[in-house]
């Protein structure tokens, strides 16, 4: 008896293994990795924020004011609601409506209370562009700047780039960071008519790209290793701005810093902006404000494409198939893990079983 009860239980645990609903989540919906890095003794930038986690409307802890500056910084709060030039610490009626807002632009569950979610997203690294500019409302996929600008050329559309003389990095060489800039044209390229042409002549250029520390003349000084990763401006501006502060990183096998970021992720999100995109609340989009340190975001998402494609019109040689095909394939891909992983259980199972009859 004690030997039959032995056997069951331990066939209840091994079905118990086998069959217990393990988690398979299509690709799509995975969020977008948010790390935050608090041991790192140089990821001081917006740090500290983490004692505001879970306060919400009626709260008052020291320092929020500092948290509402941030989010003035990004669009969240207007001049105005900084009546007496100083933010209260109070977590008011005016900061939750901006929190609000926020989570919705950020694609956050939206709750008005600053959770751990949308806590850890404020204190990830991103991008200086604002998130919302006057009169447009929070929307679920890509934007434009304020008024729609977009480069207005001749046809077939070539525009040019080229990188400064003097504001470079040393410890990646200019061939090197050429190759990554054209691979980072070449994404957007291949989705709209416009072509990317690198010049010598950095003054004429259309697009002017280099590295720049601290306050660098454009009233949008950069803050030193993480927070902020850089910038660029609307059409027709064309400067795309790169904090030097940061570990760039062009082969994470090769940059073992916790703080790298990748520079192709960083130039294709730009080169989003300059083209007239502004922000997504779409996580897997390139276009989402925010990436974390050692991480790689730099295909084009449905998002992108539909995005700048509704600014200039297809490349002809673009196929919308192809695009959905290739997201699709990487969901087939876990969906085919998730049968597999059933298959290897049933056939445990069965030789288990094939084991009991035979003793
Ligand atoms: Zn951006
Ligand atoms: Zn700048």
């Amino acid at each position: 008896m004690f030997q039959l009860f032995g056997h069951y239980s331990f066939l209840f645990l091994f079905l118990f293994i086998c069959f217990f609903p393990r988690p398979c989540f299509p690709a799509r919906i995975t969020p977008a990795q948010i790390t935050v890095i608090t041991n790192d003794p140089h990821n001081a930038t917006w740090r500290s924020f983490i004692r505001f986690k879970d306060a919400e409307k009626g709260s008052h802890v020291n320092g929020m004011s500092e948290l509402k500056k941030y989010f003035q910084h990004f669009g969240y709060l207007s001049i105005r609601d900084n009546q007496n030039g100083n933010f209260t610490d109070v977590f008011d009626t005016q900061f939750e409506t901006a929190v609000i807002l926020y989570q919705q632009k950020l694609g956050l569950t939206v709750t008005g209370k600053l959770d751990s979610d949308t806590i850890s997203t404020i204190m990830s690294p991103r991008c200086g562009v604002l998130d919302t500019a006057p009169k447009i409302h929070a929307t679920k996929h890509f934007a434009y700047f304020y008024g729609r600008p977009r480069w207005v050329r001749g046809s077939p559309m070539t525009l040019t780039y080229a990188f400064s003389p003097s504001n470079m990095i040393n410890y990646i060489s200019l061939s090197e960071i050429r190759t990554v800039f054209q691979s980072a044209f070449t994404r957007w390229a291949s989705v709209i008519p416009v072509n990317f042409a690198e010049t010598e002549d950095y003054i004429s250029a259309d697009i002017r790209i280099g590295f720049f520390s601290g306050d660098h003349g454009d009233g949008q000084p950069f803050d030193g290793v993480l927070g902020v990763l850089a910038h660029s401006f609307s059409p027709e501006n064309g400067r795309l701005h790169l904090d030097e502060a940061e570990t760039w990183a062009i082969d994470f096998r090769k940059v073992k810093s916790k703080v790298a970021i990748d520079l192709e992720s960083v130039a294709t999100h730009e080169i989003g902006h300059i083209l007239g995109l502004a922000h997504t609340p779409v996580k897997e989009a390139v276009m989402y404000p925010s990436l974390s340190p050692r991480s790689r975001k730099v295909d084009l998402k449905l998002d992108d494409v539909e995005g700048v494609q509704s600014l200039y019109g297809s490349n002809p040689n673009f196929k919308f198939e192809s695009l959905l095909e290739s997201e699709n394939s990487s969901n087939k891909g876990i969906g085919l893990k998730c049968r597999t992983s059933k298959w290897t259980s049933s056939l445990v199972v069965a030789i288990f079983f094939l084991l009991l009859m035979i003793t």
